[in-house]
């Protein structure tokens, strides 16, 4: 066999030089995972009361789930997505996956067996998570770019994203984030979602939103939802890949959800046996833990009521962080102008700062974050963001 180096990934090589890194000024602002405002992770009190039930239930157990996954996580998952009284209930067929990235996996694979045109592109945004490509690669797709940040003004190019959707052959798949755009934090509007869904329509393209981040955004699950929910009402066969890693802090456990969208409820049967196969070849069951964790929070309407209430004070407090940041950088003078750090949302701050002087962070201030200059706003907190912010203006005089 003769097997050439596959490419380091940025984010996994990013963590292992912070982990090394002990100066106590460090500063990880890398990796996409909610910090409380001492640094830390943060579980969830939902989480640890959805644990201390699993564990007095004499009935628990570790057997292996059925086909399909936990009934409690996919349907309980279904209605968050799509909302309660959906017009595409009855003709959904939800599964449960590893996490959000084998739902872009299993999407991906089951695209490329049976979209048509079979010779159709995967379109992704530029920029967009840095698995987007890896994956849809893997699973055989050729894939190509579409407009999406305007790098000068870090705001979103509409125009050109249109023109790449209006320029691309019928029938190609595009990728949609549905919130909280990972890496920019730059989502459309809801005006001009309607006009994205208007030119697909009318290209005949196919929906795959990605929805790492439902609740981050505005932090109402019900207007993260809102491309989603505006696609299925305007009759889109689509699929959704749904991660309850961030918005549940179920990271590790790796709990998610793929959701596909059919026109009648008559193609059910087949598609769901094509996407239990594809998972039986994969996975062959999910995994458990983090499902029956998200199943109680989501079947319990006190769990889920406190769910939400965690979730809005995580994207308070991220928003926050941007404020004390923005200002802070007003306040040096730093050159540049910093509107976008609150204008964009989410978990993540696409900065501007140009790959030279995010090294220059990490070699001689300990501050970790991707090439692109993302930071994930998270990592801030109000012990460090004046140093991170002292750091940006050194770097950028
Ligand atoms: N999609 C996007 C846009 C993401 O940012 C991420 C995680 O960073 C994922 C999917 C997958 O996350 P996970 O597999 O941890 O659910």
């Amino acid at each position: 066999m003769c097997v050439p180096q596959a490419p380091a990934d940025g984010i996994l090589k990013l963590s292992v030089l912070s982990r090394a890194d002990s100066h106590p000024a460090k500063v990880d602002l890398g990796v996409g995972a909610y910090r409380d405002n001492d640094g830390n992770p943060w579980v969830l009190p939902v989480v640890h009361e959805a644990e201390r039930r699993l564990h007095s239930d004499p009935n628990f157990n570790h057997e292996y789930l059925g086909v399909g996954g936990l009934p409690a996580l996919t349907s309980g998952a279904q209605k968050l997505i799509f909302g309660k009284d959906s017009p595409a209930q009855g003709r959904v067929y939800s599964m449960q996956t590893i996490s959000g990235t084998g739902a872009n996996m299993v999407a991906a694979v089951f695209l490329k067996q049976f979209k048509e045109p079979s010779d159709a592109c995967v379109y992704i945004s530029k920029p967009t998570w840095g698995n987007h490509r890896s994956i849809f690669e893997t699973a055989g797709h050729k894939v190509l770019e579409y407009r999406y940040c305007n790098y000068e003004t870090l705001k979103l190019d509409i125009d050109g994203m249109l023109d790449d959707m209006r320029a691309a052959p019928m029938g190609q798949i595009f990728v949609l984030h549905a919130c909280a755009h990972n890496p920019t934090g730059i989502d459309p509007t809801e005006e001009q979602w309607r006009e994205i869904a208007k030119v697909m329509k009318e290209r005949g393209h196919f929906p795959f939103f990605d929805c790492a981040y439902q609740g981050f955004a505005t932090g109402d699950v019900d207007s993260d939802a809102y491309a989603i929910r505006l696609f299925v009402a305007e009759g889109f066969e689509l699929l959704v890949a749904q991660s309850f890693a961030k918005n549940m802090g179920l990271y590790g456990e790796r709990t998610g959800c793929l959701h596909a969208v059919c026109q009648s409820p008559s193609v059910l049967p087949q598609v769901s046996s094509q996407l239990n196969r594809l998972s039986r070849a994969t996975i062959s069951t999910a995994s458990a833990y983090g499902a029956k964790i998200a199943g109680t929070v989501l079947e319990d309407p006190e769990l889920y009521g406190e769910w939400l209430m965690s979730m809005h004070d995580m994207s308070k407090r991220i928003l926050a962080m941007r404020w004390l940041l923005k200002n802070k950088l007003v306040k040096l003078g730093t050159p540049g102008n910093w509107d976008h750090v609150t204008e964009q949302i989410g978990m993540f701050s696409f900065t501007g700062l140009t790959k030279k002087q995010v090294e220059a962070l990490r070699t001689e201030y300990h501050m970790y974050m991707t090439d692109d200059g993302r930071i994930s706003v998270a990592g801030l907190n109000t012990h460090n963001v004046d140093y991170v912010a002292e750091s940006i203006d050194a770097v950028i005089r």
